[in-house]
Parts: structure tokens; C-alpha cells; sequence
């Protein structure tokens, strides 16, 4: 393989690394704020519960003042009933009584039914509150670990950044120019292998013979026509694997051949 691509794909190689550990601190940075984001809901959640628990237990404080109430009219004509002399005004007095009763029982009904209210809320506010504090926790751990990475991957990116440097060195500035311009251009990775099929594996197109022998020789730098890649000769590996089942067949029957594989 031509030297210069060589060095391209150890850089390139370098900034795979670099790109892989910025990649897994965004994700856990985008994790935090998915998680933040369900906490900020959730507590929104929690605030309507509390306040729905709120507007029931006012409801049931009224039931229970008109079941006061409806109590002070039973008791009332309970003791006037006493003192009725005509069957008609003891009658009319005795239904006033049972009309009160049948108001109470259902304000008594009410009040049983939205204590039952309450009691469903009251268990959904506990559901809110364990997920609140398990999304804390996931935060938290989080946090921690995104911390403790940024102290391991900063000594990681510095010994990669400063290999890298060694590497621009030793490479031509304009193959380097080039391969920042594809890179920054978001076609990354930006050397990239040609296979047996003599396609580009970047945009799948497949290269004339004449380039493609070209780029075996390993003496030129190569883009691809199409998608502007820089690139190199690569055997499949499956090409391979049946390359070497091929010439296993073959030495059978015939002398040692040497397979044709270039890196
Ligand atoms: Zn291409």
C-alpha cells in the first residue's frame, strides 16, 4: 500500500478513537437531559396530583358541612315532631325528616366516593415520587460517570491528538488538506476501501479496470470520482476466506501458490 494512504488511515484511525469517545460523552449528556426532562415532567405531574388531592379534600369538607347540616334539620324536626298534634303535621314533619336523611346518605355517599378518589391519587403521587427519585438517581450516576470519563478519555485524547501530530508530519500537507476537506465535508470515514468487486465502499460505485489497476499498484493517490474519497485496495474478507478455500483446492493438485492480498 502507497505510504502516504498508509499514514492517512493512521490518522484517520486516531480521529475514529476521538470521534468515538466525544460520541459516548454526548450520549451520556443527552441522557442526562432526556432524564432531566422527565424529572421537570414528572414534578409537573406530581404538582397537578397534590393539587387534585387538594380540590377533593375541599369537597369532602363541604359534604361534610352539609352532612352537619342536614343532621341539624334532622334534629330539628325530630323535636318538633314532638310536639305535633294532627297525624297531617306529624306526617308532613316525618317526610321532611326522611327527605333529610335521603340528602345526608347522599352526601355520605359522596364523601366515601371521593375519599376513594383521593386514595387513587394519593397512590399515583407515591408512583411519581419513587420515579422521581429513580430518575434522580439515574442523574446522578450519570453524572458521576460522565464526570470520571472526562478525567480517563482527557490523558486518552491527549496521547491520540499529540500521535496524531507525529503523523501530520510525516504526511504530505496537500494529501492532508485533502483528507480534512473530505472529513469536514461530514463524509467520514474519509479513506476508504475499494473491494474485490472494484467498488468504492463509501458510494458503492464501481471503478473502470484502469483505475482500479491503477490503484492496485499502490503507487498512486486516488479519490473516488463520485463521492471524493480517498482511496485504497482492500480485499473482502469473505473474498478472501474463498481465495484460500480456492487455493487449498487447488493444492491438491498443484505447487504452493502464493495468494495476491494486499493490506
Ligand atoms: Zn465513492
Amino acid at each position: 500500500m502507497n505510504e502516504q494512504i498508509a499514514y492517512i488511515i493512521d490518522i484517520q484511525d486516531i480521529d475514529m478513537n476521538i470521534r468515538k469517545i466525544e460520541d459516548d460523552e454526548a450520549k451520556n449528556i443527552h441522557e442526562i437531559n432526556e432524564s432531566a426532562e422527565s424529572v421537570k415532567s414528572q414534578n409537573e405531574k406530581l404538582e397537578r396530583l397534590k393539587n387534585e388531592l387538594l380540590e377533593l379534600q375541599k369537597k369532602i369538607n363541604l359534604c361534610e358541612l352539609n352532612v352537619e347540616s342536614y343532621n341539624g334539620k334532622i334534629e330539628k324536626y325530630t323535636e318538633a315532631q314532638k310536639q305535633i298534634k294532627t297525624n297531617k303535621e306529624y306526617n308532613a314533619m316525618q317526610k321532611s325528616v326522611k327527605d333529610n336523611e335521603a340528602l345526608k346518605s347522599l352526601e355520605e355517599e359522596e364523601i366515601i366516593k371521593t375519599m376513594n378518589a383521593q386514595e387513587e391519587i394519593k397512590s399515583a403521587i407515591k408512583t411519581t415520587e419513587e420515579n422521581i427519585k429513580c430518575l434522580s438517581d439515574i442523574i446522578s450516576n450519570k453524572k458521576a460517570e460522565v464526570e470520571a470519563d472526562r478525567f480517563k478519555y482527557c490523558d486518552v485524547k491527549k496521547n491520540l491528538l499529540n500521535k496524531r501530530k507525529e503523523l501530520e508530519k510525516t504526511l504530505k500537507i496537500e494529501f492532508l488538506n485533502i483528507y480534512e476537506a473530505i472529513k469536514n465535508n461530514n463524509k467520514f470515514p474519509a479513506v476508504i476501501p475499494v473491494n474485490n468487486s472494484r467498488a468504492c465502499t463509501g458510494c458503492f460505485r464501481i471503478l473502470p479496470p484502469q483505475q482500479f489497476n491503477e490503484l492496485l499498484s499502490g503507487e498512486i493517490f486516488m479519490q473516488c470520482p463520485i463521492c471524493s474519497r480517498i482511496l485504497y485496495y482492500k480485499q473482502d474478507m469473505s473474498e478472501m476466506h474463498s481465495d484460500v478455500a480456492n487455493n487449498s483446492e487447488k493444492n491438491k493438485t498443484k505447487a504452493t501458490k502464493k495468494t495476491k492480498i494486499k493490506a
